[in-house]
C-alpha cells in the first residue's frame, strides 16, 4: 500500500473472487458460473460490425435492455434497471438505503460484507439457525435496510414469497433487498410484490442462469421512485456502465428465454443426480435450490477435499470460516463434468474400494 492511501480505506478487506485459473485447464466449478454457452442470439449479435459500433458510448438509460428485461418479468419499464452485474445494483441499493444501517445473515454472500465496510456501514449480522435456515422473525422492525440472496449463497436454501413478504411487512420504513441471483434454477421470483410494497428492491443477473457473467449484466426491479434513486447514484458514479456489446447481449438472451429455461431444467435435473451420488459417498449437504451442491463428508475436512480434487483438476470452492469450513460448495457443471467428479470424490473418499 502507498503512504498516500486514504487512511479510512487502508483496512479494507477485498472480495475472494473464486480462483480463475491461468495455469492449467481445469474443470471449473468454483464461481457458479453456466457449464453451457450463452443462446445463438447472443453468440450472433457478437460480429465485427457491433465490433466497430464500440468507439461509441452506450446508452446510459440502457433503454432496449430494460424495456426487454421489464417484458420478461411483467412489470413496466419504470420497474426496471440494468447495471454491470447485480454487484453493482447491491453497492447502488447500499449507498441509497442504508443510513441507518444494515443487517445480513451470517453465511451469505460474501461480497455484502466487503461493500458494507467500503460505506462503513452500522452492520448487524443475523445467524442462521443450526441448519442454515432462516428465521423469518429474527428479520422483524430491525430498523435498517435489510438484504437476503434467495436462494442464499453458498447454503442454496430458498425461501418461499410468503415468507419474504412476512419480512418486508415488518420492515415498512427501510429498505428490503431480495438478491435473486439463483431464482432461475426452479424457484419463484417476488418481482410481483413490488407492486404492493415501495420498500421491496429485487436484484437479479445473467450471470449464472444466462450464461453471461463475463458480460457483467444484472437488473434491479422495484417501485419507480427505489429506480429513480438508484438512477441518480449510478449516473453519479458510472453513467456508461454497461457496455454496448453486452447491452446488446442482454437484449438478446431476454429473446432466447426458452434456450435458457430448458438449460436450467438440465441443470437442476443435474443438481439432484450430484446431490445423489455424493450421499451414496457419504456426503451430507443442504437442499440446495440453486445452481450448486454446499456438502460436507465425515471423514475429511472440507479444505482436504478441496485440495484432492484440485490435484485431480477440479476446482470448487471452500471457505475459510469456522461456521461452514467442513463444506464445500459446487458449482454444477455439465453431466459429465459431474460424471467425472463423482468418479474422483469416489478414489477421494475410499468408496471405489468396496463397491
Ligand atoms: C453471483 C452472485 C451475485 C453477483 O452477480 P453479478 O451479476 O455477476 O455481479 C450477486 N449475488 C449473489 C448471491 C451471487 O451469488
Amino acid at each position: 500500500m502507498s503512504r498516500y492511501m486514504n487512511p479510512s480505506y487502508r483496512s479494507l478487506k477485498p472480495y475472494v473472487p473464486g480462483e480463475i485459473p491461468r495455469d492449467r485447464t481445469f474443470i471449473k466449478l468454483n464461481t457458479n458460473e453456466s457449464p453451457y454457452p450463452p443462446s445463438p442470439g447472443v453468440i450472433a449479435a457478437f460480429t465485427a460490425d457491433n465490433a466497430k459500433l464500440q468507439r461509441l458510448y452506450s446508452d446510459p438509460a440502457s433503454i432496449d435492455l430494460d424495456r426487454a428485461i421489464a417484458g420478461a418479468v411483467r412489470v413496466r419499464q419504470e420497474n426496471i434497471m440494468a447495471t454491470g452485474g447485480s454487484d453493482e445494483v447491491l453497492e447502488l441499493a447500499f449507498m441509497a438505503y442504508a443510513a441507518d444501517g444494515i443487517a445480513f445473515a451470517d453465511e451469505t454472500y460474501g461480497f455484502y460484507r466487503v461493500l458494507a465496510d467500503l460505506h462503513d456501514l452500522d452492520t448487524r449480522i443475523i445467524p442462521l439457525r443450526d441448519d442454515f435456515s432462516l428465521n423469518p422473525e429474527d428479520y422483524y422492525n430491525l430498523g435498517r435496510m435489510i438484504v437476503i440472496a434467495n436462494p442464499n449463497a453458498p447454503t442454496g436454501l430458498y425461501l418461499k414469497p410468503d415468507v419474504i413478504e412476512d419480512i418486508v411487512r415488518h420492515n415498512p420504513d427501510h429498505v428490503v433487498v431480495i438478491d435473486e441471483a439463483y431464482v432461475d434454477f426452479g424457484n419463484e421470483s417476488v418481482i410481483p410484490l413490488i407492486h404492493k410494497y415501495d420498500n421491496l428492491l429485487v436484484t437479479q443477473t445473467f450471470s449464472k442462469s444466462r450464461s453471461l457473467a463475463g458480460a457483467r449484466i444484472g437488473f434491479a426491479a422495484g417501485n419507480a421512485a427505489l429506480i429513480e434513486d438508484l438512477e441518480r447514484l449510478r449516473n453519479s458514479r458510472n453513467p456508461y456502465d454497461i457496455s454496448r456489446q453486452s447491452q446488446l447481449a442482454g437484449v438478446k438472451a431476454v429473446e432466447d428465454a426458452a434456450y435458457y429455461r430448458d438449460l436450467c431444467v438440465r441443470i437442476v435435473r443435474t443438481r439432484e443426480w450430484t446431490m445423489r451420488q455424493l450421499k451414496a459417498l457419504g456426503f451430507t449437504g443442504t437442499d440446495s435450490c440453486a445452481n450448486f451442491v454446499f456438502v460436507k463428508h465425515p471423514d475429511f475436512p472440507g479444505e482436504v477435499i478441496a485440495q484432492k480434487l484440485r490435484e485431480k483438476g477440479f476446482l470448487i470452492r471452500h471457505f475459510n470460516k469456522e461456521r461452514i469450513k467442513d463444506y464445500n460448495r459446487i458449482t454444477i457443471g455439465t453431466e459429465e463434468e459431474m460424471e467425472a467428479l463423482v468418479e474422483a470424490l469416489r478414489e477421494i473418499t475410499g468408496h471405489d474400494k468396496n463397491s
